[in-house]
């Protein structure tokens, strides 16, 4: 298979020959014999933070592999080339049933096994408080229990690679250093820490703050306060949802400041109502509202967003907008860092990259990621090609 687009990171026309499921060659072509709309091509998107999809939560009784087959493969059309299916706090059997499916969806299902790369655990060990437990349900959250995890783990056929916890309980360090050890990515959030616990944490292990700026309380002191101490704290990157609703332009701009890009990983947060009309719906036992403007908030309480609604290209070309960086940096962080933090390699145009690959478009009025084709394993898996000139 061969292409010509512009790449992401140089902004130059580029000839890819991809063989095997790998970049075979590339090489950067005369901007004058391409004026005019090549697309531009990039890494596919790797999201860690998917609740569902179509009215479909992860964590869900009601989840079966088919589902989660048709949720995965929606990422396709979207330029996401992996993803992290992501269950919300729930009962044991409600959590232990849906990670149970996914598993079953990823051994039947070599297209589903493509495409996700790990299950993120966001919850059950998390503070009760109102405020940082966003829509997470009171009654199912709960103290971190490694006897637990170890048999949601075993449900989910090992598959759990992020787990997503409050750090201010007395056993979180011991818990966290137990987690780390056993190769999970210990991330932070829907917390009501103090700079103490936040330390604690990261000395035992935790890499990761889970949407920073999110699932927190609506008021907190000046300082000190749980958003100064993981943004000044080196050690930990920072997931961010850019989705125009989660986090005001200014606020994102002063994150990607000052956590710098390396340390940024873009998510989509999506709910598991995403793709539905407005209206109220109940989803994981939590009323839930879809305003007209696409904001997912908790039912009746229009300040308490309850999700996200929009792909992760979304995310790419707002934090360009919000916070000034280039279309590189950007794909950076939807790519290559949450790959990293997975352990994983994502795609990438030099000879031996996984061809893993989004083409797209930046629209600007109304501001829009336009994926034209996606390519993974070796073939075209959305979209198709632009016609291809023999050199
Ligand atoms: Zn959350």
């Amino acid at each position: 298979m061969e292409l010509v687009a512009r790449a992401y990171d140089t902004g130059r026309p580029i000839w890819l020959r991809l063989q095997d499921g790998r970049v075979a060659e590339a090489r950067t072509m005369p901007e004058e014999r391409h004026a005019g709309a090549l697309p531009w091509v990039a890494p596919g998107l790797v999201d860690i933070q998917v609740n569902g999809y179509g009215g479909q939560e992860f964590s869900s009784l009601d989840l079966t592999p088919e589902r989660v087959a048709e949720i995965a493969r929606q990422h396709d059309a979207w330029g996401v080339t992996a993803f992290c299916p992501t269950l919300t706090t729930q009962s044991f059997a409600c959590l232990a049933h849906g990670l149970g499916a996914i598993a079953r969806a990823c051994e039947s299902d070599r297209e589903v096994q493509r495409l996700v790369w790990g299950i993120h655990l966001e919850g059950p060990y998390f503070c009760p408080e109102d405020g940082p437990r966003g829509a997470h349900p009171r009654e199912h959250c709960r103290r971190p229990d490694w006897d637990e995890f170890l048999r949601l783990q075993e449900a989910a056929g090992g598959r759990i690679r992020i787990l997503t916890m409050s750090p201010e309980f007395e056993e979180a360090p011991a818990f966290i250093s137990r987690a780390a050890a056993a190769g999970v990515v210990v991330a932070l959030g829907h917390m009501g820490a103090t700079a103490e616990q936040i330390r604690a944490a990261v000395d035992a292990g935790a890499r990761l703050s889970t949407h920073l700026g999110n699932g927190a309380h609506r008021m907190l002191p000046r300082h000190p306060n749980y958003l100064w101490d993981q943004l000044a704290e080196d050690r930990l990157l920072a997931s961010l949802i850019v989705d125009g609703h989660h986090l005001p332009p200014e606020v994102v701009k002063v994150f990607v400041r000052a956590k710098t890009p390396e340390r940024l990983v873009l998510v989509s947060d999506l709910s598991g109502l995403a793709g539905l009309p407005p209206g109220r719906y109940t989803s994981s036992g939590c009323e839930v509202e879809i305003l007209d403007d696409g904001r997912l908030v908790l039912a009746g309480q229009q300040q308490l967003l309850a999700g996200a609604s929009r792909p992760l290209g979304m995310g790419v070309i707002n934090v360009m907008r919000y916070a000034g960086v280039d279309l590189a940096t950007a794909i950076a962080m939807a790519s290559a860092r949450p790959a990293c933090l997975l352990g994983r390699r994502c795609g990438g145009l030099r000879p031996g990259d996984p061809a893993e690959l989004v083409l797209f478009d930046l629209r600007e009025n109304p501001p829009e990621f336009s994926v034209r084709a996606t390519i993974a394993g070796g073939r075209v898996v959305a979209g198709s090609l632009p016609a291809y000139q023999p050199l």
